[in-house]
């Protein structure tokens, strides 16, 4: 089941903003998705490959889907033909196996860099010493991939001083490296806060959102 008026609501945050929604199904059945998708929403994320694969066979076909989870690189190939951003990027391998599947498909895909900002051991990421190296790295020779923006997930916690700073602390680190114009390389997109921050991750320059219980329900699993 749907919450509209959480919807509506987080509709109402986002209007004069340039702030984009995607709303995260993971876990949830098809059936929520199609009950948003008739309310407008197009960009949806999902977490898990073959979750993924299933539902986009099933809905409909302008669906933006969104792959915001840990990806490995051997389950490339299962989104490959469909993906719209790859937001959870994090080593220079898997960004060579997305760009030889993209290649595969005759087409580019889009990429975000997922940068650790959480004091968690446990989240993924490019810490800020490893994005330097990467962009040190030649990109050119990656000419199916575009690198479109950065990702980041903030600490698990009620403390809001600390999860600013975090937010902080990545679009500190996007900035740094929004002036870098390759033709496979142009920051734009800054992908932070979910469900509990997003108000937060706005104000602090967050321009995509990634929004699941708020909009779905709490989900059974703790992911
Ligand atoms: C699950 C998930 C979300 C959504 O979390 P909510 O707290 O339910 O809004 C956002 N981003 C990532 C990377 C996730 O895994």
């Amino acid at each position: 089941m749907i919450n509209i008026d959480n919807y509506k609501s987080v509709l109402g945050e986002l209007k004069h903003t340039k702030t984009t929604l995607v709303a995260v199904s993971k876990t949830k059945p098809a059936s929520d998705i199609e009950s948003l998708y008739a309310l407008g929403q197009k960009d949806f994320g999902e977490n898990y490959v073959q979750e993924l694969v299933d539902k986009q066979l099933m809905l409909p076909k302008d669906i933006r889907w969104h792959f915001i989870g840990h990806l490995q690189s051997n389950k490339v190939k299962y989104i490959a033909p469909f993906v719209y951003l790859i937001h959870g990027v994090d080593s220079f391998s898997l960004l060579k196996e997305i760009n030889k599947q993209a290649i595969k498909n005759n087409r580019t895909i889009d990429c975000l860099l997922q940068v650790h900002i959480a004091d968690e051991e446990t989240k993924f990421g490019f810490d800020e010493s490893e994005i330097e190296g990467l962009f040190a790295n030649s990109f050119n020779e990656l000419k199916n991939i575009r690198v479109v923006g950065m990702m980041g997930m903030a600490s698990f916690s009620e403390n809001q001083e600390k999860i600013k700073a975090e937010f902080i602390k990545l679009k500190s680190i996007f900035d740094k490296y929004s002036s870098i114009q390759l033709f496979n390389c142009q920051l734009q997109i800054l992908s932070m806060g979910m469900s509990g921050d997003y108000k937060l991750a706005i104000q602090e320059g967050s321009t995509m959102v990634r929004i699941g219980s708020l909009l779905f329900g709490s989900r059974l699993q703790a992911n």
